[in-house]
């Protein structure tokens, strides 16, 4: 038993021409690919971790060993936020919409409305310097916005992410280049309210 890269749950040209063909295979393919493969060699010596969810592992970080720790942040990070991030993309659809119900009414509690969530969380991954994340995540009970480094997860410091933006430049500059606002902007038209619901009546 080892970690193991998920399959997509769409095509790879599923979310054109928001997020294009090419950029998905890569980052898909070889990029969290190499995060599972590089998870697993880090636990090589610790076969019990490799059978926890990674949600678990993450939450459990003091049972890796000290010199192992940082590559488990690392790759399991990437395993734990890419497997998010597939999840809660979805092919455009005219007639979806936003959030509804309680995630609506939760984000309205939390942030005013829904049009300022976004404002607030595309503020928050445009600020992000260099590599990283933008979240939406569970902490306390309430929701809230975070930005983390590199491929540092909300699950290491018992938040729960709902939703997460990747702004590794892995995941824009084929497309995009240098133009991240407009990567974020593409984004918004494949985010998979659905399941950011079913990640909130979760938890
Ligand atoms: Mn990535």
């Amino acid at each position: 038993m080892a970690f193991k890269l998920p399959d997509l749950p769409y095509a790879y040209n599923a979310l054109e021409p928001y997020i294009d063909e090419e950029t998905m295979k890569l980052h898909h393919d070889k990029h969290h690919a190499a995060y599972v493969d590089n998870l697993n060699k880090a636990l090589e010596g610790q076969p019990e971790l490799m059978q926890m969810p990674i949600e678990e592992l993450l939450a459990n970080l003091d049972k890796v060993e000290e010199g192992k720790k940082q590559a488990v942040i690392n790759h399991g990070g990437g395993h734990a936020n890419h497997s998010l991030f597939w999840v809660t993309m979805r092919p455009f659809d005219s007639a979806q919409g936003g959030p509804t119900g309680k995630l609506l009414d939760a984000i309205g509690t939390a942030f005013g409305s829904f049009e300022t969530f976004k404002e607030k969380f595309t503020e928050k991954a445009m600020g992000i310097f260099g590599s990283g994340w933008a979240f939406l995540q569970i902490d306390d009970g309430k929701l809230s916005l975070k930005r983390h480094s590199f491929q540092n997860s909300p699950l290491m410091h018992g938040k729960v992410p709902l939703l997460g933006l990747d702004v590794w430049e892995h995941s824009y500059y084929l497309k995009y280049q240098n133009r991240r606002a407009e990567y974020i902007e593409a984004w918004w038209h494949v985010v998979n309210w659905q399941q950011v619901a079913e990640n909130f009546k979760k938890v």
